[in-house]
């Protein structure tokens, strides 16, 4: 299978070209990722209205771009693969129309396709790695444990109960005034830093809920700089690293009770059980540090998908597109609605919902 993929979801504008053999095995032929991190980084955040119009006034380009590099043309591609949601709706919007256009004047079917299964499915891609396994997505929007069983069965284990952990990184960032986005440059500023000057918060450990909170630490962050006058650069790492080090602890606790559950569940997995990472956070190296290390004491695989792949990009979105028809799910009406929120866990219960 050959498939398009379109990304519009957030501040990446995306198109790719990925082959699933008929083994499983995939490749991305043509790849194209323009970020927007330039228009949106004087306000330091996305902005909805810029977003969309950027991504009108990209995606054409882009798409043409990435079949160019597979050295395809419409005619070879099997199906085309959009991201319908969740994200900012203004964007789907366009890649979603765009991926309709597409598929009806080519006459091709269109996978409407959840932006977190492409994020959830990348392991497979990359390291054709075997259902079941354990995804943690750590990104601006989103900091989810998913529990992945197969094409279309997923089952969230445990989300935030406020903020991302991107998220997190970036308001930390903004309050000590340091520049968007803020996950490199927290990471830059606690190489530096005494991690162990500052004791933040780590909530939710010890509970045996899998989820996360992460807005307590903001407000730690922001007293601990309202304390110091004036605030040294040596300061300013010194709670960077602090953080980091609270963050490093509480998902320790939270995802090795993850890995706990899930031997426990999968006592007779034939193969060694996997722990993927995904989203932007995941280029945080102390993150992956602490993670790697739990997987080692735990007896699991770590797998990180290159940075590229971990962060929003359309090939995930085409290989989403293109498990899903090779697991004979059906594919989307060209009725089909983006939608700005929709749960993962959500997916399969949509399909079988829309009486398909
Ligand atoms: P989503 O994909 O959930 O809609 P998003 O587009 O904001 O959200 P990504 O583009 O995957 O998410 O990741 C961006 C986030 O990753 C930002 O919050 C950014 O601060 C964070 N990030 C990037 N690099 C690092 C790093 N080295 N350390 C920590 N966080 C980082
Ligand atoms: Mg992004
Ligand atoms: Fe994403």
């Amino acid at each position: 299978l050959t498939i398009l993929g379109i990304e519009t979801s957030c501040d990446e504008t995306a198109a790719s070209v990925v082959l699933r053999d008929a083994d499983g095995h995939g490749e991305i032929l043509g790849d194209v990722v323009l970020s927007q991190l330039e228009e949106h980084s004087v306000y330091g955040g996305v902005v909805p209205e810029i977003a969309a119009r950027a991504h009108v006034e990209a995606l054409d380009t882009l798409i043409e771009e990435a079949l160019a590099r597979a050295g395809k043309t419409l005619k070879d591609i099997d199906a085309i693969a959009a991201t319908s949601g969740p994200g900012l709706i203004g964007g789907l919007l366009v890649g979603l129309m765009t991926g309709k256009a597409i598929a009806r004047s080519a006459g091709k079917p269109l996978y409407a396709v959840n932006h977190l299964e492409g994020h959830a499915l990348t392991a497979r891609l990359t390291d054709g790695l075997a259902f079941p396994y354990l995804m943690l997505l750590v990104s601006g929007g989103h900091t989810q444990l998913i529990l992945v069983r197969g094409v279309g069965e997923y089952e969230r284990w445990g989300t935030t109960i406020d903020d991302a952990l991107g998220e997190a990184f970036d308001k930390t960032a903004k309050l000590l005034g340091l520049p968007y986005p803020g996950g490199p440059a927290v990471e830059r500023a606690a190489r530096s830093g005494n991690p162990d000057r500052f004791v933040f918060p780590r909530p939710l450990v010890g509970e045996a809920r899998l989820d996360f909170s992460f807005s307590g630490l903001k407000t730690a962050v922001r007293q601990a700089a309202q304390s110091i006058e004036p605030v040294t650069e040596q300061d300013i790492a010194d709670i960077c690293a602090s953080f980091q080090k609270a963050i490093s602890r509480t998902l320790k606790d939270r995802i090795g009770r993850g890995l706990q559950r899930f031997k426990t569940e999968f006592s007779d997995l034939s193969c060694e059980p996997a722990l993927v990472v995904a989203g932007g956070v995941a280029a945080n190296q102390a993150l992956r540090t602490t993670l790697q290390s739990l997987c080692d004491a735990n007896g699991f695989r770590f797998i990180a998908p290159p940075l590229q792949l971990c962060t929003d990009n359309a090939a995930m979105i085409a290989w989403a597109g293109a498990e899903r028809m090779a697991a004979g799910l059906p594919s989307d009406d060209l009725a089909v609605a983006p939608r700005s929120r929709w749960p993962l866990d959500a997916t399969a219960q949509t399909l079988l919902g829309s009486g398909k």
